[in-house]
Parts: structure tokens; sequence; C-alpha cells
């Protein structure tokens, strides 16, 4: 590897962050530590320093590790899904704090905040993000931490990372970034954030086939040490296999971002011209009201985007229901393009409009994808309605 103190480019530290050969057998490939304890020497102490599984193993060290690299941070904690994530940086404050969240943020963050936080005694203010002045006005003396999500799920709306982190900076309080939509291209310890939130399970992992979440801290803060006593004493940990499999995500992440983000712009500006889409929501369009903002701090856009199908509910579902690549499947940031029609699975929420669709763009040729879109949305009227499972309530 590189002398210690050299910079390395991303994809570099993606592909050899959290890796090296396996000292016992010159295994290339990372092993997989199963076990769920270490041996203890016959004076008591133990040689690779971990002890139960539960507070440390060595998968989960690689990745922590990795990321802390990969985000440019000083240290990383890992959990068993993002909200885990989301939950034990809630934990680490006290009963009586204050926290100001962002109206963007994702429908699962909200509601662990409103149904399990704010009844333990958070008190939580959700403002939009995107107007400063609200988030100035929000902040009071028990404010600890400013929570953005950006680009939002499932709108797309760009949050001022830099404003944000300055305001909360002014307040006495942290600034939080729930980066899942845009890892490697956002970097938002570079613009004054304090934590960066990830769920694994989405562009980390990359493949649909492990649940995690991170939390990386760009410096050693008594916040961040009170995160590593949740991650240990709460328990909602990983295991190695999941950790091992969001590691090996990470190898592949930059290239992954770079193809889903120019896929996504292609498709973007497909459905723009398209005679049956209302409005599309990307801020890698140069006529999208964020264009602006978001390349100022984001390096790509992301291969997450959503439109608002004309004709309302029933032509969205009818449009979801006729595509043959995309996946009508919930979640995202995997290989393969997955369709959403959002307000079925969130439940009624004003601010998911009923004919959007949300789509995360795969790997797949674009032009493939923009072909299952047009015989989908069809030329001129939108077919049919057919039924849809409404209001499931566990989307992601
Ligand atoms: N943050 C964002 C932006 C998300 O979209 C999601 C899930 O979709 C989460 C957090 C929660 O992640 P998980 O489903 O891994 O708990």
């Amino acid at each position: 590897m590189a002398e210690p103190n050299q910079r390395l480019r991303i994809e570099t530290l993606a592909v050899h962050a959290g890796h090296s050969v396996d000292a016992a057998t010159g295994a290339v490939a990372t092993p997989i530590q199963l076990s769920t304890t270490f041996e203890r020497a016959a004076d008591g102490s133990y040689r690779s320093g971990y002890v139960y599984s539960r507070s440390n193993n060595p998968n989960r060290r690689a990745l922590e590790e990795a990321m802390a690299a990969l985000e440019g941070g000083s240290d990383a904690a890992a959990l068993g899904s993002g909200l885990a994530a989301a939950s034990a940086v809630f934990q680490a404050l006290q009963p009586g704090d204050h926290v100001v969240a962002a109206t963007q943020t994702y429908h699962g963050t909200a509601k662990l905040l409103r149904d399990l936080f704010v009844p333990w005694g958070l008190h939580v203010d959700f403002v939009d993000m995107t107007d400063l002045a609200a988030v100035r006005n929000a902040t009071r003396a028990k404010t600890k931490l400013l929570w953005a999500e950006t680009p939002s799920n499932p709108l797309l709306k760009v949050t001022d990372i830099a404003q944000v982190a300055e305001i909360a900076h002014r307040a006495g309080a942290l600034c939080v970034c729930d980066n899942t939509f845009a890892p490697i291209l956002q970097r938002p310890f570079e613009l004054g954030a304090d934590l960066v939130v990830y769920s694994a399970t989405k562009y980390l992992g990359g493949h649909s086939d492990v649940t995690g979440g991170i939390v990386v801290t760009r410096a050693d803060t008594e916040l961040f040490q009170r995160v590593r006593l949740v991650q240990g004493s709460a328990g909602a940990v990983p295991s190695p296999f999941d950790c091992w499999l969001v590691l090996r995500g990470l190898r592949t992440l930059p290239w992954r971002m770079r193809a889903q983000s120019a896929n996504a712009l292609k498709v973007a500006t497909f459905l723009a011209g398209h005679a049956n889409v209302e409005r599309v929501h990307y801020p890698g369009l140069p006529g999208d009201a964020d264009h602006a903002l978001a390349a100022r701090q984001m390096s790509g856009f992301s291969g997450m985007l959503s439109f608002d199908v004309k004709g309302g509910r029933e032509a969205a579902i009818a449009v979801a229901a006729k595509v043959r690549i995309f996946i009508r499947a919930t979640s995202l940031g995997s290989v393969e393009s997955l369709i959403e029609h959002r307000a079925s699975i969130v439940g009624e929420d004003p601010r998911t409009p009923q004919g959007l669709l949300r789509l995360s763009i795969g790997l797949e040729h674009a032009d493939d994808l923009i072909e299952d879109l047009a015989q989908a949305l069809g030329y001129g009227s939108v077919g049919e309605a057919v039924s849809f499972p409404r209001f499931r309530n566990t989307g992601s």
C-alpha cells in the first residue's frame, strides 16, 4: 500500500481501504470472521484487541476504517440498518435536548423521531431546510443537532450543507448530514458537517442484498463517543457477513456512482421532453430549481430521480405496471433499476404527489432504460389503471 501520508484518490481508497492480505493465510479476499468470542492469553490479555463480537469484530472494524477513510472522517460506527444508525445518533443525546430536522427527511427518520424520540424526551422541530431563515429561527439554546438530508427523498430537493453547518455551529450545535443518496459525490465534511449518516442498504452495499447503516464522524467528539457507547451497549450491530458485503460494495462505489449518475441524467433528460410527463425532479437537469446549488456541492447528481406523470395517481400506477426492465420495488442504490409509486408506500402525505414515480437508476444501458420508460409511458394517453397495493407503509 501507499506511504502513510500519500494522498490517494477516491477510487484507489475505495479498493484498498479496510483491506489487507490476511497475515495467517495470504488470502487476498478479506476473510469473514464469524467468531462471536476471542481467546484470552494466559495473562488475561487479548492479543488482537477483540473480546466479544457485539463490542467489536474484525469485519466491522475493517468496514468502519474504510468508511472513515473514504469520507475523510476520523472514525465510523457500523450499525444494523440506516435507521439503527440514525437512532444511535439520537440516543447519544439527552432527554430535553432539541433537534432541528428537515421536513424533507426520509419518512422513516421522521417517524423514528416522532414515535420514539419525542416520547423519550427529545424536542424536535421539523423545518424546510431549503429555507435558511427558517432553519436559523428554529434553533434554541438547547439545540444540539441540525439533521439535514440531501438530496431529499423522494423530491430530490437540495439543502445547502455549508450554510446549515454554519447555522448549527453558531447555535453551538452539530450538523448531521444523511448522505445516503449521494455517497462519494457529496463530501459533507468538506462543507462543514460534523457527522455523516448512511443507510448502507443503498449505494454503499449497492446490490440489494444487505441491510446496514453507518455513522461517520469528522472528529473524535463527545457525541461520537456516545454513539460508540450506544453501538456496543444497545447492540443494534451488523453481522460480520453484513459488514463484509458492505465493504465489498465500497470497492466499486466511486465507479457505480459515476455510471449511475450518467445514466440518470440521460433518463431525466428523456423524461423532461416526454408529453406524458408533468415534471421531472432531478437536480442534474440545468432547468431544475436546485441545479446551481447541486452543481456547487456535488460532483455528480446521483442515480435517484422522480417524476410526475400527467393524469395523477392512476396514470402513474399504470406506467409502473407496464415496465419490463425496471423492477417495481422500494429501496434504491442498487445495480438494478427500480421504479416505485411512492404515495402508495408512504401513505397519505401531502409532500408526496399522487402522480409521482421514483426511479433508482442502476447500471443497465441507459438506452434500454429509456426505451422501457418510453413504451410504458406511451406516446399518447397513458394506459388503463391497474390495481396496486396501497399504504403498506414500509417503504424506504
Ligand atoms: N436515510 C435515507 C435517506 C433512506 O432513504 C433510508 C431508507 O430508505 C434510510 C435512511 C433508512 O435506511 P434503512 O432502511 O437501512 O434503515
